[in-house]
């Protein structure tokens, strides 16, 4: 079977790997539909020094979705023509963490933990054995490259609105409307809040106008705290969302949050500096960090999309065949799209 490997510097191969055989508690997955994500980012231009032994790669993709077309003996929750929703990671099952789902927080230190996409193939490749417990069964009327989008980015704004308990009351700004950022603003504007996006490229400040938003700010054309501030009389938002993970609208994430306003970050970065006094203490303000979901999130998520009937398809700008990764990848890096998807539809 064909998968797609990251050698580093921008450079994508496509490989030929053996057919995947399901162990006992494993499925094996047709994709159908697999994402790219930002995060893709960092082991795509890593230096090729960084990415170990080349002959070791696995396919890449972690927002993978597909059907079961074979299971291991020991299989007990799946059955052949399942439609799933791939959980990229796997933990020891057993700890806390584990057993509510949320297997990329594994606290067992002895324990193999695997991600799909990096230590096992992910979603890149034509077939790929998944342990059961990662395999989320698909609700009725959710697409394949609608289920690719919930694995990781549409799944992390969803659970990342829950914590800031977002609600038809709230005005929020949302920083950065890349795939992360346009869920948030599809989901923001389902729940009837108000919202405001700041985002450089034009085709994405487009891209959530047409999903709904309020306002479109452009941070180059002034300060989009100002901006923010002038729109919610001179106070700043009841919430705000960082999915950038970049310094400057993290920061700005905090300060354009109103007095006891809540602030929370989903974007991957850095480090970046506060004055915590002045910017969140004598503000009262409330922050919160998000990290992806559980596999029960990701139901939910799935779910929600599809009882709703959100037009989530509208923000799949991108699909591709996998011979045409590179080519993929090349136009998510320009910025000028929404959801990218490798599709076998
Ligand atoms: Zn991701
Ligand atoms: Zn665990």
């Amino acid at each position: 079977m064909k998968g797609v490997v990251f050698l580093g510097e921008r450079k994508l191969e496509i490989r030929d790997f053996p057919e995947p055989n399901p162990g006992f508690s494993e499925a094996v997955i047709e994709m159908r539909a697999s994402g790219l994500c930002g995060s893709d980012f960092r082991a795509f231009r890593a230096p090729r020094s960084e990415g170990g032994d080349p002959a070791q790669l696995r396919a890449v993709g972690h927002e993978p979705c597909g059907r079961v077309i074979e299971v291991g003996s020991g299989v007990q929750n799946l059955k052949v023509g399942d439609r799933v929703i791939i959980h990229h990671y796997l933990g020891c099952g057993r700890c806390r963490w584990c057993r509510v789902g949320y297997s990329q927080m594994c606290i067992d230190p002895g324990a193999k933990k695997l991600y799909y996409g990096r230590t096992n193939h992910g979603g890149h490749a034509e077939r790929i054995a998944v342990h059961e417990t990662a395999c989320v069964p698909m609700p009725e009327g959710l697409s394949y490259e609608e289920g690719a989008a919930c694995a990781c980015g549409t799944g992390t704004a969803y659970d990342a609105l829950k914590r800031l308990d977002l609600s038809g009351r709230d005005t929020i700004a949302i920083y950065g409307q890349g795939p992360v950022g346009l869920s948030a603003t599809l989901f923001g504007v389902a729940t009837g809040a108000r919202v405001l996006v700041v985002e450089p490229v034009a085709y994405r400040r487009e891209l959530a106008k047409s999903l709904g938003c309020d306002v479109a700010i452009d941070p180059r054309e002034g300060d989009p705290v100002e901006a923010i501030k002038s729109l919610t009389h001179g106070e700043g938002a009841d919430a705000t969302l960082d999915c950038t993970g970049i310094p400057q609208p993290r920061i700005n994430t905090v300060k354009s949050a109103r007095i006891y306003g809540r602030a929370c970050f989903v974007g991957e970065g850095g480090e970046t500096s506060f004055d915590v006094s002045r910017d969140i203490m004598h503000k009262q303000l409330t922050l919160h960090g998000s990290w992806t979901m559980s596999t029960i999130g990701l139901g939910e998520v799935a779910r929600y999309v599809a009882e709703r009937k959100l037009p989530l398809k509208k923000l799949i700008t991108h699909r591709f065949r996998l011979e045409q990764a590179a080519e993929a990848y090349k136009i998510f890096e320009s910025g000028e799209t929404g959801k990218v998807v490798i599709t076998w539809a």
